[in-house]
């Protein structure tokens, strides 16, 4: 069922988004070369609970036997891995690296949940670009968020932006409504027919994310039975916002 959020509610949605955005902020601050994923999980999971969050990544279920619920409070996917990457100290931040941080803040009944991908120090020209366009796709998308357009006009927008561009967006993950729960309906996938899918009315809070990869579009799911990496081995990247459809132009609640 899609949710409509009430006036209260859709305040109560804005706070989760803020400590979301204000986690990704400070994330976003301490990435350098030598440092490691699982010291900016210890950082995003502490500016959420400062904030009077709880990291609701963490101890997600898989829904797949044997595999362990998810460990950490960001998904922090680092180069060919596209999402779902797990935090360690093992994994130690290169120059030249790139970095997508996947976080939700569970606040007061509500989530909000947003994703970037970094550079580590410098990066080549390519590597700019792919990242550049993940983001771009995200607003080429939310030009349809809006009142009477429908689910299938974003993931069009989305999906055809990436291809003019010669990237691949990831097929098997999509995009969803959020609320209460972290994944509500409608699920939006970053391809697909304009014209199709439910009408979009105020009222609704979705998360739309790009997830992009700059060579073919096929991806593996590491041991871990959580990673998701691209097949070529080729970069991937991730972009993503909670946003809300209003009567007019919509709102991106993960940007502070
Ligand atoms: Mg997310």
């Amino acid at each position: 069922m899609v949710t409509i959020k009430s006036k209260r509610e859709i305040e109560l949605m804005k706070e989760a988004c803020k400590v979301a955005a204000l986690a990704q902020k400070a994330v976003e601050q301490a990435i350098r070369p030598g440092i490691s994923t699982y010291e900016l999980d210890m950082i995003a999971e502490k500016v959420i609970r400062d904030n009077g969050g709880i990291p609701a990544e963490k101890g997600y279920p898989s829904g797949e036997k044997g595999i362990p619920n998810f460990p950490a409070s960001i998904c922090s996917s680092v180069n060919d891995e596209v999402i779902h990457g797990i935090p360690s100290k093992k994994v130690i931040l290169k120059e030249g690296d790139i970095v997508s941080i996947d976080l939700v803040a569970y606040k007061d009944g509500f989530n909000g949940d947003c994703a970037r991908t970094y550079t580590v120090g410098e990066a080549s020209a390519p590597t700019k670009r792919l990242i550049d366009i993940t983001r771009q796709a995200f607003f080429e998308g939310l030009k349809f968020a809006k009142k009477g357009y429908r689910i299938g006009d974003v993931s069009h927008a989305i999906g055809e932006f990436v291809n003019k561009n010669g990237y691949s967006v990831v097929r098997e993950f999509q995009g969803h409504g959020i609320g209460r729960q972290m994944h509500e309906e409608p699920g939006i996938p970053n391809y697909g027919k304009a014209g199709r899918g439910i009408r979009l009315e105020p009222g609704m809070t979705l998360a739309i994310e790009p997830m992009v990869i700059m060579g073919n579009p096929d991806i593996l799911q590491l041991d871990d039975g959580w990673t998701i990496v691209s097949r070529d081995g080729t970069l991937a990247a991730h972009y993503e916002n909670t946003i809300l459809i209003t009567e007019k132009e919509p709102e991106v609640l993960t940007i502070c």
